[in-house]
């Protein structure tokens, strides 16, 4: 018989069954996305997050942040966005390692990202007077920020080190960078990025992930994915594992609902696929919880509301981190577009 090289796509067919591990973004379209479902948010329109007036303003100014986003996304030049150098994927593919780290070094392109970043944004308070007043003051600040300083408020953000970092400028740099990192993302072969020795951080860039997202569509049906909150990557983990210390003995699920939490059971995870169970509102944004490490991380749920948007539903559900803090648990980390300031006594005030 004369054997035949199979082309990568008869051999990515030959396996129905196979998970697609990593999913790269798609720039062009997930900002607008995540500006739409923001609005949807701060209106009130998504049953199974509720959200309280307070939160209501915070969300329409991430809106118009992840617009701005959009904006400098269409408006990159071609190659403007340094392509991942050869040899770098090559030693990451040989030892494991995230293609595009995080910690490595930031190109130059980032300043000017940057500022189209705050163009967009001083267009936007220009014409929103709703949003002019604080939005024109931090863009103030913003601009005034020098290299040393744009690339300390980058260091702080990727290490999610509140400590030094001003908690209304942050989500602008971390902006900025999801721009700069999800275009080099949207730009590998996924075939090209290895798996990591831990399934808990990003295998592209090496960040920790915001929050889960079960998946719907394609071969993508009901399989849990962890959302990178810089490349915006996802990548797979099966669901009966804790996405922080990788156990799987004691899992659970709480809802905004306190009555709604109970312990894993495959055969409930299971049930959660059925058709006649889809778009139960309870089950949209749930927390899941870890009695090995005792952090949880949220998880969203396509087969309850298709447009689920990892990012946005995360900074929306505030309430649920209320809950589940309220219950002992330690948030496993943070949402790059929302920092809080350090708790009592734990700055430097005394010094
Ligand atoms: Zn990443
Ligand atoms: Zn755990």
């Amino acid at each position: 018989m004369v054997q035949r090289i199979l082309q990568p796509g008869e051999i990515e067919g030959l396996d129905h069954n196979a998970i697609p591990r990593l999913l790269l973004p798609q720039p062009d379209s997930l900002f607008k996305a995540r500006a739409l479902r923001l609005r949807e948010l701060a209106q009130g329109k998504i049953k199974g997050i509720p959200v309280d007036a307070g939160m209501q303003g915070y969300l329409v100014l991430m809106a118009a942040l992840a617009d701005a986003q959009a904006a400098v996304v269409g408006k990159l030049a071609p190659g403007a966005v340094p392509a991942a150098d050869p040899d770098a994927l090559r030693r990451a593919m040989q030892h494991r390692m995230p293609v595009l780290p995080v910690n490595g070094a930031r190109p130059p392109v980032l300043r000017d990202i940057f500022a189209s970043l705050l163009d967009e944004l001083a267009a936007t308070a220009a014409s929103q007077p709703a949003l002019s007043g604080g939005l024109t003051q931090v863009l103030a600040q913003l601009r005034a920020l020098d290299a040393p300083d744009l690339d300390a408020c980058a260091d702080a953000v990727l290490d999610e080190n509140g400590d030094n970092l001003n908690p209304m400028h942050a989500p602008f740099v971390a902006a900025a960078l999801q721009i700069l990192w999800s275009v080099s993302a949207s730009e590998l072969r996924a075939a090209r990025v290895p798996d990591l020795e831990t399934g808990t951080l990003c295998p592209v860039c090496g960040s920790h992930p915001v929050a889960s997202v079960i998946r719907i569509g394609g071969q993508s049906q009901g399989y849990r994915y962890l959302h990178c909150g810089i490349c915006e990557s996802e990548w797979h983990m099966v669901r009966v594992k804790c996405s922080t210390c990788e156990q799987n003995g004691k899992i659970a699920y709480q809802g905004l609902d306190a009555a709604d939490a109970k312990p894993f059971d495959p055969v409930t995870a299971k049930d959660d696929k059925l058709p006649n169970k889809a778009n139960d509102p309870k089950k949209v944004a749930r927390a899941e919880t870890c009695d090995d490490c005792h952090s949880y991380r949220k998880v969203f749920n396509q087969e309850h509301d298709y447009n689920v948007e990892p990012l946005a539903d995360d900074l929306a559900s505030l309430m649920l981190d209320l809950l589940v803090g309220e219950a002992g648990y330690q948030r496993a980390s943070g949402n790059p577009l929302l920092w809080m300031g350090r708790s009592e006594g734990s700055e430097g005030q005394q010094a």
